[in-house]
């Protein structure tokens, strides 16, 4: 480390994500910590043991948001937060979301062993239910603290068994008192890896991540007739499947078009009814299209539609239909600035990015200035049991979070 200064305890943080880890752990070495079940309160509960131990001051909403709070010396400030979240995917790792917990829990400890304080104070935040796996949809408790989402509705979701957030919330213990989406940060930073390959196989440390890719869902049907495979001679059939390949093929071009942060996935494929001699009536997919700029979104967009229209013919009709989106996110310049500095006065090798994938900081980004830091993932696996950091990494992140909130709590 560089930088003159304090600097974390990476062999503390790494401890402490192993003893994280250990709540739901997987035979395979990974973790399964659904939001609102037994493990997850347990991972809460240790979180809070850690954070009072640390001196914080907790404070829960009513959407189960946990806030540790180290109290500044200005008492006009608002909290720098430094959140992200600790239910996993019922197969994920042991990094996605409680490693920017605990990272923000080490910047914390750190200051406390050395003594500094900071003029805003700082706040490690854990925020509710972001995988999406039990309840949809994704990133709960910050989509609430937004405003984006309402809580009403989502205390009233239910899981695949009929269970409801509300029910869950309450069973575990973490209906808080205090009103959701109050008080606002005054920087939201949220450290996490990177989920993908292009940090390790460019052996750099850290991401600094300027923005989230705008993300587009449809719903896409291709309908004809269902005929024999056999007597139905090829320019007799109206053959769903010839539409929809011609038209997956077209949206796989627009996003070589479209550049190289534009993406077009098409994650599930279904013909029906489904046998292997008959010509299928329906073919479906679902169409997934991101870019980090909401112009060229746009133009994706209507582009896929016309598409759509262009294969419907010789008796097949093509039907495309929005679903949900998500806009392009940029991040705060300052809270960004603030990262590729400290990055740098670190001496850690670091670049720019878009994040590819959702975050907590996509709502948080609606009510406070943030940016995100990522870190190397082995191998670019995230949701996989198999997700890993190396200790150095881990620590670099830490570190690039430490002096970013020291920026941000004390600049004027
Ligand atoms: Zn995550």
């Amino acid at each position: 480390v560089k930088a003159v200064g304090p600097s974390i305890d990476g062999k503390r943080l790494w401890q402490s994500l192993m003893q994280m880890g250990r709540i739901g752990a997987t035979l395979k070495g990974g973790v399964c910590r659904l939001a609102l079940t037994d493990e997850d309160r347990q991972s809460r509960d240790l979180f809070i043991e850690w954070c009072r131990a640390a001196g914080c001051e907790i404070r829960i909403d009513r959407v189960g948001n946990i806030f540790a709070r180290r109290a500044g010396t200005d008492r006009s400030r608002s909290a720098i937060v430094l959140g992200s979240h600790l239910d996993s995917q019922p197969t994920g790792g042991r990094f996605d979301g409680v490693y920017g917990v605990l990272a923000g829990l080490e910047v914390i400890r750190t200051l406390n062993d050395a003594g500094i304080a900071t003029k805003a104070p700082i706040e490690v935040a854990v925020w509710t239910s972001e995988e999406g796996a039990r309840f949809a949809p994704a990133m709960i408790g910050s989509g609430v603290f937004s405003g984006r989402l309402s809580l009403e509705n989502i205390l009233a979701t239910r899981d695949r068994d009929g269970k409801s957030f509300a029910e869950e919330l309450r069973r575990i213990g973490y209906v808080g008192s205090h009103s959701v989406g109050a008080p606002r940060p005054g920087a939201h930073v949220e450290v996490h890896i990177e989920q993908g390959p292009h940090l390790e196989a460019e052996r750099t440390t850290i991401g600094v991540v300027t923005g989230v890719l705008g993300i587009r869902w449809y719903d896409v049907a291709a309908r004809g007739e269902a005929t024999h495979a056999g007597p139905t001679a090829m320019a007799l059939r109206r053959d769903p499947v010839k539409a929809a390949s011609a038209l997956i093929t077209r949206l796989y071009e627009l996003a070589d078009r479209y550049g190289p942060d534009a993406r077009v996935t098409i994650g599930t494929l279904d013909a029906a009814p489904g046998s292997r001699n008959t010509v299928p009536h329906t073919v479906r997919f679902s169409l997934d299209i991101r870019h980090p700029d909401l112009e060229q979104l746009e133009q994706m967009d209507s582009a896929a539609m016309s598409l759509a229209r262009a294969v419907s013919r010789g008796g097949v009709t093509v039907e495309i239909e929005p679903v949900w989106s998500s806009p392009p996110v940029r991040f705060d310049r300052r809270c960004v600035n603030a990262i590729r500095s400290a990055a740098a006065a670190l001496g850690y090798s670091h670049r720019d990015m878009i994040s590819g994938a959702g975050h907590d900081s996509v709502y948080l980004s609606y009510v406070a200035p943030t940016a995100m830091i990522f870190i190397p993932c082995a191998g670019g696996l995230s949701h996989n049991e198999d997700e890993s950091a190396s200790e150095e990494d881990v620590a670099a992140g830490a570190n690039v979070l430490l002096y970013t909130c020291l920026e941000l709590a004390n600049s004027a």
